[in-house]
């Protein structure tokens, strides 16, 4: 069962979260593995939208926000584009596209930063949406300060934390074909940290540096993780290992329906529809040119296939139900 375990260091301002995606994140596996006209995912490509699943459940849970963290790459190299959806109940859905062959072994940049021009979106879509509201978008390059192409997803999500929120972040992320799990640290933001800064109150410049010392430990306790370790160890081993002298303060995991699970709008029934508004003329057209007519979901990667029984059953279906678009079968 998939989890998510959030916590605090007691008297230190900072938080932190730990993922474990197992059967979600096989949900999304099977679905595109099932897709005929796709295939499975590469292993770099799995590892790499694994990671990005795992960190959107982590950056969801890091957030107030009542609405939809979508966390999309898009790349300039085989990889188009990789996209997670979070909503804040936790259920999610992803899929990457690809369309030139990932080498066995390819790194981050050969995937999707050839020439540096590959970025990073994060979008809030705010569940109420007001009409003409823009949901709030940051994109980030795939390069560091100095251009260097990055080859962990983590710096680019780091990065994009410190840009976007000045929030100190550390984040270890792991994805094979069972698990696709991450570790996120922050450092929380201090009271008038900034003023305090700038004045000669040695006790509270103490205070603020003492605190940021301890971030800095517990960082480089999180950054000893491997992603082995990360993949193959449960969540309370993992926290064990690395926190025991620390003063880790748990909340309840979130787990089952409360926890991240596998989720899409998509179903049989819509993509009938969706079939269905084509016409008869369209999908008969189809079924003499493939046999078949077959929808991929553009969200999950699952195949819909409805043969000419099925699409003929669509039709004559119609007939008996009045459709809301009003349309003529
Ligand atoms: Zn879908």
């Amino acid at each position: 069962m998939s989890e998510l375990h959030k916590f605090i260091f007691e008297g230190m301002p900072v938080r932190g979260m730990l993922v474990r995606l197992t059967d979600a994140w096989q949900d999304i596996l099977t679905r595109r593995a099932a897709n005929t006209q796709t295939g499975p995912y590469p292993a770099p490509v799995r590892q790499l939208l694994g990671e990005m699943a795992a960190a959107g459940v982590l950056m969801q849970g890091n957030i107030k926000f009542n609405g939809a963290l979508i966390l999309q790459i898009f790349g300039d190299g085989p990889v188009k584009v990789g996209v997670v959806e979070v909503q804040p109940d936790f259920s999610l859905r992803a899929t990457c596209t690809q369309v030139g062959e990932v080498a066995e072994g390819a790194t981050l940049s050969q995937m999707v930063n050839l020439h540096n021009q590959g970025r990073c979106a994060i979008t809030l879509d705010p569940k109420d949406r007001m009409p003409g509201q823009q949901p709030y978008q940051g994109v980030v390059p795939l390069f560091g300060d100095q251009g260097e192409k990055l080859e962990n997803l983590s710096e680019v999500l780091e990065h994009y934390m410190l840009q976007s929120e000045q929030l100190d972040t550390v984040l270890v992320l792991a994805a094979d074909d069972k698990v696709a799990s991450g570790l996120l640290i922050q450092r929380l933001p201090v009271e008038g940290e900034g003023n305090l800064a700038g004045k000669s109150d040695s006790v509270a410049r103490e205070a603020v540096l003492g605190e940021s010392e301890d971030f800095s430990r517990i960082a480089i306790l999180a950054k000893s993780l491997k992603r082995e370790e990360l993949l193959a160890l449960d969540a309370e081993t993992i926290l064990h290992r690395l926190f025991w002298e620390e003063p880790l303060a748990r909340f309840e995991p979130l787990l089952g329906e409360a926890g991240p699970r596998f989720a899409c709008s998509c179903s049989r029934e819509r993509v009938g529809q969706m079939i269905r508004s084509l016409g008869t003329t369209e999908v008969e057209s189809i079924l003499a040119e493939q046999g078949q007519v077959e929808v991929g979901c553009d969200f999950c990667g699952a195949q819909y296939r409805f043969d000419p029984v099925d699409a003929a059953g669509l039709f004559t279906a119609a007939v008996n139900t009045p459709d809301t678009d009003g349309s003529v079968h």
